[in-house]
Formats: C-alpha cells, structure tokens, sequence
C-alpha cells in the first residue's frame, strides 16, 4: 500500500518519507495506520477546506466533504480555492484539488444543505455507511469536523453525532475574524454542542435575526489557516494516539493567548440522544475502569 511501501527504503523524493520520520523519530507508533481512517468534514470554507488539504497530503484514507455553497470570488482571500474554480460547488472544486495532490484519497462530493431533512438523510446516512473500511466502529468514519459557521448548522451536526455515538470535532472563527477555537466532543462523556448553549441562544434569540444587512463578517487566511491547524493537529493526535488531545483550545490572535479547558456533560441537557449517551457511559463505566486496570 502506498504508506507501507516506502517504509524501510524512503527516497527523499517521496512525500511520505517525512511523514514515516515521525515513526522512526519516536513521535507516532504505526503512521501506516493513516491510511485506513475516514474522516467526514461538514462545511469546505475557510477552515474546512485547508483541514482537508492537510489531511490529504498526511495520506489519510477516506475524506466526506459536504456543503452546499459554490465557490465565489469573495472566497479568494482565504486559501485553498483558485480563481478558475468560481462557479463550481465548493465540495466538487475540493475533490478536483485535492485528487490532483494525493490520489490515493478516496473523496467523496457531498453538496448539500445538512439543515434540510433531506440533507441530514443523506449526511447521517453517508456517515453510517461502511463500505469496505475495517470493522470494529459504530459507524464508517473515524472522526468528523465541523467546519461550518452557523449555529443552526453545529446543532444538526451535534443532533447527527449524538444518534451515531460519533466523535466529533468542532471548530469555529470569530465574526472579527481575529480569534477562534477547536474542541473534542465525545458523546455522553463530554458536554455536547447543546449541553452548554451560547448565552443568546439560551435567551431565545433567532440567530438569523443577528446578520445585519449589508454587514459582512471579517476573514483572515492567517487565523483560518492556524485554526485549521490546530484542528487538524488534534485530529491526528486522536487518530493516531500520540500526544493529548485537547478537550478545547482557544486562539486569541490580538494577544496570542491560547486557553484550554474540559467541559463534562450537563445532566439536564436537552439533547434527547445526548441524555441517552450519557446514561450509556455511565453503565458502561466499571467495565472501562476494569479494562484500564488490566492493562
Ligand atoms: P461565505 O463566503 O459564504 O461566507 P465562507 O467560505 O466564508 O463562506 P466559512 O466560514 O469559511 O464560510 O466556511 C463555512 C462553510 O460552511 C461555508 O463554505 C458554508 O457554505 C458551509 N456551511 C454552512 N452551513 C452549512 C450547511 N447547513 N450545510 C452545508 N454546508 C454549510
């Protein structure tokens, strides 16, 4: 297989002969593995699309990339989407990139509205689906990103993920575009996107309320580009098991200041599957802590 092969003899010329110098330097334990993860990213703007760059030329296995937006020319200060890709659906002008770089990936278009019914079909069910990959998984994918910047759109993606028992990873850029964060939700262990609503949602304001006519939201590729790290980063330690992965990571750009922390879930989330998670890892808690002790 491709990683495989250039393991004991790597050419410089190789590209993943840099990446296999992580084995042989002590940091991961098996690289090879990359290739046999999928990993679902839902939105391909300024974040998603360059987490899926870095995961394509890491060698990832399998990337699902949904939107439902086409690429614009308001798009070109971000990385990633080239002038001659206006007019094309974000997912489809990804795939044509990203199989030029790396065509051992196998990609998948999704262009789509995951808030619609039909949408969320498509989506929960493309997530379930296994394919060929190993087995061993509640559903075909590893790990999915959101990548999208509404809150309506994060709740569909926390709704999806709670029902599959699914790891995800949230990430988000501010409307000033000069701060951001990632953060590792864990169904029934850790807080879900809905444990802990944001102080206006919890009010009851309509998020579409909010948007002012004709004022745009600021963007910078500089903070997309570190949040899309720091994503990626975290995905790869969780993927393949090396280092911490971090609960919540914050990046304030003004001050470079870059606070953590851990967020339990809230018994009293409103969340059904949520609640239902949450009943699961406690029941399921004295075979983990005997498993633990075993090893
Ligand atoms: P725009 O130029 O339209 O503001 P953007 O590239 O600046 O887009 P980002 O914040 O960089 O937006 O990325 C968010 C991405 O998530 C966008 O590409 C958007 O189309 C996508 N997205 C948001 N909501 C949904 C949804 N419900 N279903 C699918 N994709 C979504």
């Amino acid at each position: 297989s491709k990683v495989k092969d250039m393991s004991a003899e790597v050419a410089d010329s190789n590209p993943y002969s840099r990446l296999m110098a992580l084995q042989r330097m002590g940091i991961v334990e098996n690289y090879e593995r990359i290739q046999e993860f999928s990993v679902a990213i839902v939105g391909i703007g300024g974040v998603g699309s360059v987490a899926a760059e870095m995961l394509t030329r890491c060698g990832i296995g399998r990337l699902l990339l949904y939107d439902y937006d086409t690429v614009e020319l308001a798009n070109m200060n971000r990385l990633f989407f080239r002038p001659d890709q206006v007019g094309m659906t974000k997912t489809d002008a990804a795939v044509q990139t990203l199989s030029d770089i790396n065509p051992d990936v196998a990609l998948e278009s999704y262009s789509l509205n995951i808030t619609t019914v039909k949408g969320f079909e498509i989506f929960t069910e493309s997530l379930r689906a296994k394919g060929s990959q190993k087995s061993g998984r509640s559903t075909g994918i590893d790990l999915v990103l959101s990548c999208v910047d509404n809150y309506e759109a994060r709740m569909v993606v926390n709704q999806a993920c709670n029902e599959l028992g699914q790891t995800w990873m949230e990430s988000g850029v501010s409307e000033d575009a000069v701060s951001g964060h990632i953060q590792l939700l864990v169904p029934g262990e850790t807080a879900c996107f809905a444990c802990a609503p944001p102080l206006v949602v919890a009010s009851g304001v309509d998020e579409r309320t909010l948007k002012r006519e004709g004022v745009c939201a600021a963007s910078l590729p500089t903070t997309m580009g570190v949040v899309a790290g720091l994503l990626v980063q975290n995905a790869l330690k969780y993927l393949l098991k090396f280092g911490q992965v971090s609960p919540y990571l914050g990046y304030n750009s003004l001050k470079d200041y870059f606070p953590t922390m851990e967020m339990r879930p809230n018994p009293q989330c409103s969340n059904l599957a949520c609640f239902e998670r949450q009943k699961e890892y406690i029941q399921t808690k004295p075979a983990r802590d005997a498993a633990a002790k075993a090893k």
